[in-house]
C-alpha cells in the first residue's frame, strides 16, 4: 500500500508543550518496511528528516522545514524466555506506560519504576529515560533501527547504545536523526528485586502498610507520586523536567556547600556529585514564576509549563532567564533536557 504523505500539517496537538508549529511534510510510519520504501524511493533524500514520537521531550522553535516521520509502529510480545529472564520486545510506536503495564499484567517485574513516563517505546532509549532509581539502561536488551543513510536495519546492543545520564549514542553528533528506532527489547529478570531507594516510594509503601511490595505495588506507588507532583500535560502543557540535574566535581560541591549548607545533592559512584536542578531553580526565585504565557510550575520548579498560547520563543526566553539566574547565584550552568527542534 502506498504511504500517504501530507503537507503543511499542524503539530500543536502532537507535542505536550502544545507549541504551535507546522510540518512541511508529514507521514505516519507503521512498519520498518514503509520507512525503507521511503528511503529507496528517495523521498527523504532532499529534505531534513525529523523523527517524532509522542512529542513529550521536544521544544518546537517554530515551523519545521522538514519531513516529519511520526512513529506509530505497533506491537509487543515475549521474544524469548531465558532461564533467568524474560526478553520482551515492543514496536517503537507503542505507548511507553501501556507497555510497562502490559509487562506487569504478565507478572514480569523490572520496568515498574518507569511507570507513567509519557511518550513512546522508540524514544525511550534516546535519552535513557529514568525515574525513581531505575534507568532504561538497567533493563535494556537490544534495539533495532533503520539507518537513514543506507536504508538498512541495524541491531544495537547495550554497549553500542552508550547509555549515560539522560544520554545515549542517539543524541550524539553524527548519530542524532540518523537512526530511526523501530523496536526495543528489554531483559526482565526472574530474580526480581524491588527498587525502593527513593524516599517518596518508601514512604508510600509504608503509609499503605506494604512490607513486601510486588512490581505492581511499586508501579501504583510511582503513579500516585507522579500524579501528585507533576502536571498532566493534557491539562497544563509541559515537557516534564526541563533541565538535567547538573553534575559537579567534589571540589565544586565543597565550595558550594560552604555558602549553601542545605544544598540538595546526590553523590555519584564516580566521585562526582549530582545537584538538584529543581532546588537550584527554586532558590533562584523561579518556582511558580511566569514570564509571559509560560512559567516554572508552582509545585515543581523543574517543570516549565505553557499556560495557554506560549510559543517556542517564549519557552526559550524563559529557559535563558532561569539558566542565567541559577548561574548568577551558584555558578552552575543548567543544561536543557528536551530536544530543541
Ligand atoms: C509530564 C512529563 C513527565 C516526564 N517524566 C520523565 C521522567 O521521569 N524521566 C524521563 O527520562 N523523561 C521524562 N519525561 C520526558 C519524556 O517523557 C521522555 O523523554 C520520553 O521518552 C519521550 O518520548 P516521546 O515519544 O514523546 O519522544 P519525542 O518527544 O517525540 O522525541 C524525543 C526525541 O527522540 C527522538 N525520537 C523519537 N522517537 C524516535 C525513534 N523511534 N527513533 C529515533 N529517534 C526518535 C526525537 O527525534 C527527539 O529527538 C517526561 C515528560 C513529561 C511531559
Amino acid at each position: 500500500m502506498l504511504l500517504p504523505i501530507f503537507e503543511d500539517i499542524p503539530l500543536a496537538d502532537l507535542n505536550t508543550l502544545r507549541l504551535p508549529a507546522r510540518a512541511e511534510r508529514y507521514a505516519e510510519i507503521h512498519s520498518p518496511e514503509q520507512l525503507i520504501k521511503l528511503i529507496e524511493r528517495g523521498d527523504l533524500a532532499t529534505q531534513r528528516v525529523f523523527i517524532l514520537g509522542g512529542g513529550s521531550n521536544i521544544v518546537l522553535k517554530g515551523d519545521l522545514n522538514a519531513f516529519v516521520l511520526h512513529m506509530r509502529i505497533p506491537g509487543h510480545m515475549l521474544a524469548t524466555e531465558l532461564d533467568d529472564a524474560w526478553i520482551v520486545r515492543a514496536g517503537a510506536g507503542e505507548n511507553w506506560h501501556e507497555f510497562v503495564r502490559w509487562t506487569l499484567d504478565q507478572g514480569w517485574g523490572g520496568l515498574e519504576n518507569l511507570s507513567l513516563i509519557p511518550g513512546t517505546v522508540g524514544a525511550a532509549p534516546i535519552q535513557n529515560i529514568g525515574a525513581y532509581g531505575v534507568e532504561l539502561a538497567d533493563r535494556f536488551f537490544a534495539l533495532e533501527a533503520v539507518d537513514l543513510r543506507s536504508g538498512r536495519i541495524i541491531s544495537f546492543d547495550k554497549d553500542a547504545c552508550q547509555f549515560a545520564y539522560r544520554d545515549s549514542l542517539f543524541k550524539q553528533q553524527g548519530a542524532a536523526g540518523r537512526f530511526v528506532i523501530t523496536a526495543v527489547s528489554f531483559r526482565l529478570p526472574k530474580d526480581w528485586q524491588p527498587v525502593t531507594s527513593y524516599a517518596d516510594v518508601a514512604s508510600y509503601l509504608e503509609q499503605n502498610g506494604i512490607d513486601a511490595p510486588t512490581p505492581r505495588d511499586i508501579s501504583d506507588a510511582v503513579i500516585a507520586i507522579r500524579s501528585r507532583k507533576l502536571p498532566d500535560p493534557a491539562k497544563l502543557p509541559n515537557a516534564g523536567s526541563f533541565f538535567k540535574n547538573p553534575v559537579v566535581t567534589q571540589a565544586q560541591f565543597d565550595a558550594l556547600v560552604r555558602d549553601w549548607p542545605q544544598l540538595a545533592n546526590n553523590p555519584q559512584p564516580d566521585g562526582t556529585v549530582k545537584l538538584s536542578a529543581g532546588w537550584l531553580i527554586e532558590r533562584a526565585g523561579w518556582k511558580g514564576r511566569n514570564l509571559g504565557p509560560v512559567g516554572m510550575y508552582e509545585k515543581q520548579a523543574l517543570v516549565l509549563v505553557n499556560h495557554g498560547d506560549g510559543k517556542g520563543e517564549d519557552v526559550l526566553r524563559l529557559a535563558a532567564e532561569v539558566t542565567a539566574a541559577v548561574e548568577g547565584m551558584f555558578g552552575v550552568r543548567l543544561e536543557q533536557e528536551p530536544v530543541l527542534v
